[in-house]
Protein backbone atom coordinates (compact mmCIF):
# COMPACT_ATOMS: atom_id res chain seq x y z
CA UNK A 1 0.00 0.00 0.00
CA UNK A 2 1.26 3.41 -0.76
CA UNK A 3 0.59 5.86 1.72
CA UNK A 4 1.36 10.25 1.37
CA UNK A 5 3.35 11.27 4.02
CA UNK A 6 1.46 11.45 7.44
CA UNK A 7 -0.70 14.52 8.48
CA UNK A 8 -3.07 15.56 6.20
CA UNK A 9 -4.28 18.97 7.60
CA UNK A 10 -1.76 21.30 5.82
CA UNK A 11 -1.70 18.79 2.43
CA UNK A 12 -5.96 18.38 2.18
CA UNK A 13 -7.70 21.14 3.97
CA UNK A 14 -11.02 19.76 4.67
CA UNK A 15 -14.02 21.77 3.27
CA UNK A 16 -15.08 24.53 5.81
CA UNK A 17 -18.96 23.65 6.10
CA UNK A 18 -22.02 24.85 7.92
CA UNK A 19 -21.30 22.89 11.15
CA UNK A 20 -18.11 24.96 11.47
CA UNK A 21 -19.46 26.61 14.76
CA UNK A 22 -16.87 27.53 17.65
CA UNK A 23 -17.41 24.01 19.25
CA UNK A 24 -16.74 22.21 16.58
CA UNK A 25 -13.40 24.22 15.72
CA UNK A 26 -12.93 23.25 19.59
CA UNK A 27 -13.34 19.13 18.53
CA UNK A 28 -11.50 19.38 14.93
CA UNK A 29 -8.58 21.57 16.87
CA UNK A 30 -8.28 18.72 19.45
CA UNK A 31 -7.93 16.34 16.33
CA UNK A 32 -5.69 18.37 14.25
CA UNK A 33 -3.38 18.18 17.29
CA UNK A 34 -3.70 14.78 17.75
CA UNK A 35 -2.96 13.86 14.25
CA UNK A 36 0.28 15.81 15.07
CA UNK A 37 0.90 12.75 17.21
CA UNK A 38 -1.00 9.83 15.52
CA UNK A 39 1.07 9.56 12.52
CA UNK A 40 -1.54 7.94 10.40
CA UNK A 41 -1.95 8.74 6.69
CA UNK A 42 -2.78 11.75 4.95
CA UNK A 43 -6.22 10.19 3.69
CA UNK A 44 -7.02 9.07 7.07
CA UNK A 45 -6.89 12.25 8.79
CA UNK A 46 -8.70 13.78 5.94
CA UNK A 47 -11.99 11.82 6.45
CA UNK A 48 -11.89 11.85 9.94
CA UNK A 49 -11.70 15.62 9.58
CA UNK A 50 -15.48 16.20 8.85
CA UNK A 51 -18.26 14.06 9.97
CA UNK A 52 -20.17 11.42 6.89
CA UNK A 53 -23.40 12.39 7.47
CA UNK A 54 -25.76 15.49 8.59
CA UNK A 55 -29.56 15.76 8.63
CA UNK A 56 -31.31 18.73 9.18
CA UNK A 57 -35.04 18.41 10.05
CA UNK A 58 -38.02 20.78 11.03
CA UNK A 59 -40.40 19.47 13.21
CA UNK A 60 -43.72 20.43 12.99
CA UNK A 61 -45.50 20.03 16.53
CA UNK A 62 -48.49 20.85 17.84
CA UNK A 63 -49.01 22.59 21.68
CA UNK A 64 -50.90 21.63 24.41
CA UNK A 65 -52.39 25.02 23.90
CA UNK A 66 -53.54 24.41 19.75
CA UNK A 67 -50.63 26.61 18.55
CA UNK A 68 -48.42 25.13 16.11
CA UNK A 69 -44.52 25.11 16.76
CA UNK A 70 -41.18 24.40 14.50
CA UNK A 71 -38.50 22.86 15.94
CA UNK A 72 -35.25 22.37 14.38
CA UNK A 73 -33.49 19.10 14.67
CA UNK A 74 -30.40 17.17 13.84
CA UNK A 75 -28.36 14.12 13.58
CA UNK A 76 -24.93 14.19 12.82
CA UNK A 77 -23.24 10.53 11.83
CA UNK A 78 -19.61 10.82 11.94
CA UNK A 79 -17.51 7.93 11.31
CA UNK A 80 -19.44 4.58 10.35
CA UNK A 81 -15.61 2.92 9.54
CA UNK A 82 -16.00 0.82 12.71
CA UNK A 83 -19.91 0.18 12.89
CA UNK A 84 -23.01 1.88 13.14
CA UNK A 85 -23.07 5.10 14.38
CA UNK A 86 -23.88 5.63 18.23
CA UNK A 87 -24.23 8.31 20.22
CA UNK A 88 -26.99 10.45 22.27
CA UNK A 89 -29.78 12.17 21.66
CA UNK A 90 -30.25 15.69 23.41
CA UNK A 91 -33.40 18.30 23.81
CA UNK A 92 -31.55 21.30 24.82
CA UNK A 93 -32.13 25.60 23.50
CA UNK A 94 -28.00 25.24 22.42
CA UNK A 95 -28.54 22.38 19.99
CA UNK A 96 -27.59 23.63 16.33
CA UNK A 97 -25.35 21.55 13.63
CA UNK A 98 -22.16 22.66 14.77
CA UNK A 99 -22.42 21.14 18.37
CA UNK A 100 -23.90 17.96 16.95
CA UNK A 101 -21.63 17.70 14.81
CA UNK A 102 -18.49 17.89 17.60
CA UNK A 103 -20.07 15.76 19.94
CA UNK A 104 -20.63 12.86 17.13
CA UNK A 105 -16.91 13.21 16.90
CA UNK A 106 -16.14 12.72 19.95
CA UNK A 107 -18.27 9.92 20.22
CA UNK A 108 -16.49 8.32 17.74
CA UNK A 109 -13.19 8.68 19.49
CA UNK A 110 -14.82 7.62 22.66
CA UNK A 111 -16.46 4.36 21.17
CA UNK A 112 -13.17 3.60 19.28
CA UNK A 113 -10.93 4.23 22.18
CA UNK A 114 -13.05 1.67 24.52
CA UNK A 115 -12.66 -0.72 21.25
CA UNK A 116 -16.94 -0.67 20.53
CA UNK A 117 -17.94 -1.89 16.84
CA UNK A 118 -19.31 1.83 16.55
CA UNK A 119 -18.41 5.41 15.16
CA UNK A 120 -19.97 8.30 16.48
CA UNK A 121 -23.33 10.22 15.83
CA UNK A 122 -25.52 12.78 17.85
CA UNK A 123 -28.68 14.38 17.49
CA UNK A 124 -30.69 16.49 19.29
CA UNK A 125 -33.95 18.86 19.09
CA UNK A 126 -33.39 22.42 19.95
CA UNK A 127 -35.91 23.30 22.71
CA UNK A 128 -36.42 23.84 26.12
CA UNK A 129 -37.82 20.23 27.14
CA UNK A 130 -38.49 21.95 30.71
CA UNK A 131 -40.79 23.85 29.73
CA UNK A 132 -43.13 21.13 27.74
CA UNK A 133 -45.73 19.17 28.94
CA UNK A 134 -45.50 15.18 28.80
CA UNK A 135 -47.70 15.15 25.51
CA UNK A 136 -45.51 17.84 23.75
CA UNK A 137 -42.14 15.69 24.14
CA UNK A 138 -44.21 12.52 23.66
CA UNK A 139 -45.31 14.32 19.53
CA UNK A 140 -41.91 15.87 19.24
CA UNK A 141 -39.91 12.35 20.06
CA UNK A 142 -41.98 10.51 17.98
CA UNK A 143 -42.34 12.70 14.85
CA UNK A 144 -38.34 13.19 15.21
CA UNK A 145 -37.94 9.34 15.28
CA UNK A 146 -40.53 8.61 12.38
CA UNK A 147 -38.70 11.46 10.25
CA UNK A 148 -35.31 10.19 11.38
CA UNK A 149 -36.43 6.64 10.39
CA UNK A 150 -34.52 6.34 6.91
CA UNK A 151 -31.31 7.26 8.67
CA UNK A 152 -31.08 4.77 11.82
CA UNK A 153 -31.66 1.52 12.38
CA UNK A 154 -29.74 -1.39 14.58
CA UNK A 155 -26.91 -1.71 12.13
CA UNK A 156 -27.13 2.15 11.19
CA UNK A 157 -27.18 4.27 13.63
CA UNK A 158 -28.19 3.78 17.18
CA UNK A 159 -29.74 6.59 19.58
CA UNK A 160 -29.41 6.51 23.26
CA UNK A 161 -30.14 9.43 25.70
CA UNK A 162 -28.65 12.57 26.57
CA UNK A 163 -28.89 16.17 28.32
CA UNK A 164 -32.81 16.27 29.11
CA UNK A 165 -33.95 13.05 27.33
CA UNK A 166 -34.15 9.90 29.32
CA UNK A 167 -35.31 6.00 29.40
CA UNK A 168 -38.83 6.76 28.59
CA UNK A 169 -37.76 9.30 25.54
CA UNK A 170 -35.96 5.92 24.07
CA UNK A 171 -39.04 4.34 24.82
CA UNK A 172 -41.03 6.24 22.60
CA UNK A 173 -38.64 6.07 20.24
CA UNK A 174 -37.95 2.17 20.29
CA UNK A 175 -42.36 2.74 20.16
CA UNK A 176 -42.35 4.41 17.32
CA UNK A 177 -39.83 2.61 15.03
CA UNK A 178 -41.17 -0.64 16.22
CA UNK A 179 -44.67 0.26 14.64
CA UNK A 180 -43.18 1.07 11.19
CA UNK A 181 -41.53 -2.20 10.96
CA UNK A 182 -44.69 -4.43 12.34
CA UNK A 183 -42.31 -6.39 15.39
CA UNK A 184 -40.82 -5.23 18.23
CA UNK A 185 -36.91 -3.64 17.54
CA UNK A 186 -35.48 -3.24 20.86
CA UNK A 187 -32.15 -3.09 19.23
CA UNK A 188 -32.84 0.64 17.70
CA UNK A 189 -31.89 2.24 20.88
CA UNK A 190 -29.58 2.00 24.09
CA UNK A 191 -30.73 3.65 27.43
CA UNK A 192 -34.45 1.95 26.87
CA UNK A 193 -36.55 0.83 29.91
CA UNK A 194 -35.46 -2.24 31.25
CA UNK A 195 -39.36 -4.10 30.70
CA UNK A 196 -38.47 -3.87 26.86
CA UNK A 197 -34.99 -4.75 26.24
CA UNK A 198 -33.07 -2.34 28.36
CA UNK A 199 -29.92 -3.09 30.46
CA UNK A 200 -29.51 -3.49 33.89
CA UNK A 201 -27.03 -0.95 35.04
CA UNK A 202 -26.82 0.96 31.90
CA UNK A 203 -28.81 4.13 33.83
CA UNK A 204 -25.93 4.10 36.76
CA UNK A 205 -23.59 3.24 33.80
CA UNK A 206 -21.95 7.44 33.05
CA UNK A 207 -21.61 8.34 36.69
CA UNK A 208 -20.43 4.70 37.92
CA UNK A 209 -17.78 4.60 34.95
CA UNK A 210 -16.92 8.56 35.98
CA UNK A 211 -15.75 7.08 39.53
CA UNK A 212 -14.17 3.81 38.11
CA UNK A 213 -11.72 6.04 35.93
CA UNK A 214 -10.96 8.50 39.01
CA UNK A 215 -10.63 5.50 41.74
CA UNK A 216 -7.72 4.45 38.95
CA UNK A 217 -6.24 7.61 38.63
CA UNK A 218 -6.10 8.55 42.04
CA UNK A 219 -4.24 4.91 42.93
CA UNK A 220 -1.56 5.67 39.66
CA UNK A 221 -1.16 9.34 41.62
CA UNK A 222 -0.90 7.60 44.93
CA UNK A 223 -3.92 9.06 46.04
CA UNK A 224 -6.50 7.47 48.39
CA UNK A 225 -9.75 8.30 47.49
CA UNK A 226 -11.50 8.01 50.99
CA UNK A 227 -9.30 10.82 51.97
CA UNK A 228 -9.96 13.09 48.77
CA UNK A 229 -12.54 15.98 48.74
CA UNK A 230 -14.62 16.61 46.14
CA UNK A 231 -16.60 19.42 43.90
CA UNK A 232 -19.29 17.79 41.48
CA UNK A 233 -20.99 20.27 38.72
CA UNK A 234 -24.24 18.96 37.46
CA UNK A 235 -26.60 16.35 39.60
CA UNK A 236 -28.10 14.57 36.48
CA UNK A 237 -27.85 11.17 35.28
CA UNK A 238 -23.89 11.81 35.22
CA UNK A 239 -23.25 13.63 38.15
CA UNK A 240 -25.85 12.39 40.67
CA UNK A 241 -24.71 9.17 40.06
CA UNK A 242 -21.02 10.08 40.53
CA UNK A 243 -21.46 12.01 43.79
CA UNK A 244 -23.50 9.01 45.17
CA UNK A 245 -20.33 6.69 44.00
CA UNK A 246 -18.33 9.07 45.59
CA UNK A 247 -20.10 9.47 48.60
CA UNK A 248 -20.09 5.43 48.86
CA UNK A 249 -16.21 5.31 48.49
CA UNK A 250 -15.73 7.39 51.44
CA UNK A 251 -14.80 10.19 49.29
CA UNK A 252 -16.25 14.06 50.97
CA UNK A 253 -18.28 15.18 48.49
CA UNK A 254 -18.44 19.39 49.75
CA UNK A 255 -20.44 21.15 46.90
CA UNK A 256 -22.69 20.02 44.18
CA UNK A 257 -24.88 21.87 41.40
CA UNK A 258 -27.55 21.69 38.86
CA UNK A 259 -29.21 24.55 37.30
CA UNK A 260 -30.95 25.91 40.01
CA UNK A 261 -27.44 26.58 41.26
CA UNK A 262 -24.89 24.36 43.72
CA UNK A 263 -24.85 24.14 47.57
CA UNK A 264 -21.40 23.48 49.34
CA UNK A 265 -20.60 22.45 52.95
CA UNK A 266 -17.30 22.09 53.81
CA UNK A 267 -17.35 18.88 55.87
CA UNK A 268 -19.40 17.09 53.52
CA UNK A 269 -22.76 17.10 51.96
CA UNK A 270 -25.37 13.89 52.66
CA UNK A 271 -25.86 13.10 49.17
CA UNK A 272 -28.79 10.54 49.51
CA UNK A 273 -30.75 13.41 50.98
CA UNK A 274 -30.24 15.78 48.35
CA UNK A 275 -31.16 13.02 45.87
CA UNK A 276 -34.22 12.42 47.39
CA UNK A 277 -35.11 16.01 47.61
CA UNK A 278 -34.37 16.66 44.14
CA UNK A 279 -37.03 13.46 44.12
CA UNK A 280 -39.48 15.26 45.33
CA UNK A 281 -38.77 19.28 43.97
CA UNK A 282 -37.39 18.45 40.36
CA UNK A 283 -34.18 20.73 41.31
CA UNK A 284 -32.03 21.47 44.14
CA UNK A 285 -33.77 24.84 43.82
CA UNK A 286 -34.92 25.84 47.36
CA UNK A 287 -32.99 23.18 48.99
CA UNK A 288 -31.03 25.43 52.45
CA UNK A 289 -30.97 22.83 55.34
CA UNK A 290 -27.21 22.59 57.06
CA UNK A 291 -25.52 24.09 53.45
CA UNK A 292 -24.45 27.88 51.81
CA UNK A 293 -25.89 28.28 48.17
CA UNK A 294 -23.27 29.38 45.83
CA UNK A 295 -23.34 29.96 42.02
CA UNK A 296 -22.07 27.76 39.51
CA UNK A 297 -19.29 29.90 38.74
CA UNK A 298 -18.21 30.10 42.42
CA UNK A 299 -18.65 26.57 42.55
CA UNK A 300 -15.98 25.61 40.05
CA UNK A 301 -13.61 27.99 41.67
CA UNK A 302 -13.87 26.11 45.57
CA UNK A 303 -10.53 24.74 47.23
CA UNK A 304 -10.85 20.90 46.48
CA UNK A 305 -9.07 17.66 45.27
CA UNK A 306 -11.28 16.34 42.51
CA UNK A 307 -13.25 18.07 40.54
CA UNK A 308 -16.35 16.57 38.41
CA UNK A 309 -17.29 18.76 35.41
CA UNK A 310 -20.88 16.55 34.97
CA UNK A 311 -23.18 19.52 33.74
CA UNK A 312 -21.95 20.72 29.35
CA UNK A 313 -19.76 22.14 27.29
CA UNK A 314 -17.39 24.86 27.92
CA UNK A 315 -17.80 25.15 31.32
CA UNK A 316 -13.57 25.60 32.21
CA UNK A 317 -12.40 28.53 30.06
CA UNK A 318 -9.45 30.78 29.42
CA UNK A 319 -11.52 32.86 31.92
CA UNK A 320 -11.53 30.80 34.86
CA UNK A 321 -9.33 28.11 34.26
CA UNK A 322 -6.57 30.27 36.14
CA UNK A 323 -8.46 30.32 39.06
CA UNK A 324 -9.58 26.82 39.72
CA UNK A 325 -8.39 25.24 42.80
CA UNK A 326 -8.55 21.93 42.26
CA UNK A 327 -5.66 18.92 41.86
CA UNK A 328 -7.23 16.94 39.37
CA UNK A 329 -10.21 17.20 36.48
CA UNK A 330 -12.54 14.56 35.83
CA UNK A 331 -14.84 15.10 32.66
CA UNK A 332 -18.26 13.72 33.09
CA UNK A 333 -19.92 15.77 30.25
CA UNK A 334 -18.36 16.04 27.03
CA UNK A 335 -16.52 18.89 25.69
CA UNK A 336 -16.75 20.57 29.35
CA UNK A 337 -13.26 22.15 28.94
CA UNK A 338 -12.24 24.55 26.09
CA UNK A 339 -9.23 24.04 24.09
CA UNK A 340 -7.51 27.14 25.89
CA UNK A 341 -8.82 25.86 29.47
CA UNK A 342 -6.78 22.54 28.96
CA UNK A 343 -3.63 24.53 28.16
CA UNK A 344 -3.90 26.93 31.61
CA UNK A 345 -4.82 23.51 33.33
CA UNK A 346 -1.76 21.98 31.47
CA UNK A 347 0.52 24.71 32.54
CA UNK A 348 -0.51 24.82 35.60
CA UNK A 349 0.41 20.68 36.07
CA UNK A 350 -3.51 19.82 37.24
CA UNK A 351 -4.33 16.67 35.09
CA UNK A 352 -7.63 16.25 33.14
CA UNK A 353 -9.11 12.64 33.21
CA UNK A 354 -10.94 13.20 29.49
CA UNK A 355 -14.34 12.95 28.38
CA UNK A 356 -14.19 10.34 25.50
CA UNK A 357 -12.25 8.03 28.03
CA UNK A 358 -13.58 9.22 31.44
CA UNK A 359 -17.70 9.38 30.44
CA UNK A 360 -17.46 6.51 28.08
CA UNK A 361 -19.27 4.16 30.75
CA UNK A 362 -22.87 5.25 29.25
CA UNK A 363 -21.80 4.12 26.06
CA UNK A 364 -20.28 1.21 26.88
CA UNK A 365 -22.81 -0.05 29.05
CA UNK A 366 -25.01 1.27 25.74
CA UNK A 367 -22.88 -1.81 23.75
CA UNK A 368 -24.01 -3.90 26.25
CA UNK A 369 -27.53 -3.78 25.80
CA UNK A 370 -27.35 -3.74 22.08
CA UNK A 371 -25.28 -6.91 22.39
CA UNK A 372 -28.00 -8.54 24.55
CA UNK A 373 -30.67 -7.08 22.71
CA UNK A 374 -29.22 -8.71 19.33
CA UNK A 375 -28.76 -12.23 21.33
CA UNK A 376 -32.26 -11.83 23.39
CA UNK A 377 -29.72 -13.10 26.20
CA UNK A 378 -30.13 -10.94 28.96
CA UNK A 379 -27.06 -10.88 31.30
CA UNK A 380 -27.61 -9.58 35.40
CA UNK A 381 -26.39 -6.39 37.04
CA UNK A 382 -22.88 -7.95 38.54
CA UNK A 383 -21.78 -9.30 35.16
CA UNK A 384 -22.06 -5.68 33.23
CA UNK A 385 -20.54 -3.79 36.12
CA UNK A 386 -17.33 -6.08 36.32
CA UNK A 387 -17.41 -5.83 32.44
CA UNK A 388 -17.93 -2.72 32.66
CA UNK A 389 -14.85 -2.15 34.98
CA UNK A 390 -13.15 -3.88 32.64
CA UNK A 391 -13.51 -2.11 30.07
CA UNK A 392 -12.55 1.20 31.88
CA UNK A 393 -9.49 0.13 33.05
CA UNK A 394 -8.18 -1.38 30.19
CA UNK A 395 -9.06 2.11 28.45
CA UNK A 396 -7.77 4.21 31.40
CA UNK A 397 -4.46 1.70 31.43
CA UNK A 398 -3.64 2.26 27.70
CA UNK A 399 -4.38 6.28 27.80
CA UNK A 400 -2.26 6.87 31.16
CA UNK A 401 0.66 4.31 29.66
CA UNK A 402 0.65 6.22 26.20
CA UNK A 403 0.82 9.42 28.16
CA UNK A 404 3.66 8.32 30.57
CA UNK A 405 5.64 7.19 27.35
CA UNK A 406 5.40 9.98 25.18
CA UNK A 407 4.76 12.48 27.93
CA UNK A 408 1.81 14.20 26.83
CA UNK A 409 -1.24 14.92 28.17
CA UNK A 410 -4.19 12.51 28.90
CA UNK A 411 -6.26 14.03 26.63
CA UNK A 412 -3.85 13.98 23.59
CA UNK A 413 -2.77 10.27 24.70
CA UNK A 414 -7.06 8.86 24.77
CA UNK A 415 -7.42 10.88 21.21
CA UNK A 416 -4.14 9.46 19.47
CA UNK A 417 -5.29 5.49 20.87
CA UNK A 418 -8.41 6.22 19.16
CA UNK A 419 -7.30 8.08 16.09
CA UNK A 420 -5.12 5.23 15.87
CA UNK A 421 -8.09 2.47 16.24
CA UNK A 422 -10.25 4.56 13.50
CA UNK A 423 -7.17 4.47 11.27
CA UNK A 424 -6.47 0.66 11.32
CA UNK A 425 -9.41 0.43 10.62
CA UNK A 426 -9.94 2.27 7.21
CA UNK A 427 -6.20 1.66 6.06
CA UNK A 428 -7.79 -1.82 5.64
CA UNK A 429 -11.14 -0.81 4.33
CA UNK A 430 -9.62 1.96 1.64
CA UNK A 431 -12.03 4.92 0.35
CA UNK A 432 -14.16 3.27 -1.86
CA UNK A 433 -14.56 2.97 -4.65
N1 LIG B 1 -25.09 10.30 25.35
C1 LIG B 1 -24.11 9.44 25.94
C2 LIG B 1 -22.71 9.91 25.60
O1 LIG B 1 -22.50 11.06 25.31
C3 LIG B 1 -24.36 7.99 25.65
C4 LIG B 1 -24.36 7.59 24.21
C5 LIG B 1 -24.79 6.15 23.98
O2 LIG B 1 -25.01 5.43 24.95
O3 LIG B 1 -24.90 5.77 22.82
O4 LIG B 1 -21.76 9.18 25.66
Amino acid sequence: MEYAPAVAKAVHPAPTLEWDTPLYQQAATQLDHALELAEVPDFVALRLRAPERAVILTLPIRMDDGRYELFPAYRVQHSSVLGPTKGGIRYDEAVDLGECAALAMWMTWKCALLKLPYGGAKGGVRCNARAMSVNELTRVTRRFTMELAPFIGPELDIPAPDMATNEQTMAWMMDTYSMQKGYAVPEIVTGKPVSIGGSLFRHEATGAGVVMVIERACSRLGWDLSEQSCVVQGFGNVGGIAATELHEKGARVVAVSDISGGVHAEAGLDIPTLHAYVAEHGSLEGYESGVERITNEVLLELPCDILVLAAREDQVTGENAGNLRCRLVAEGANGPTSNEGDRILAERGIPVLPDILTNAGGVTVSYFEWVQDLGRLFWDRDEIRRRLADKMSDAFDRVWNVSQDRGIALRDAALVAAIREVSGALEARGIYP
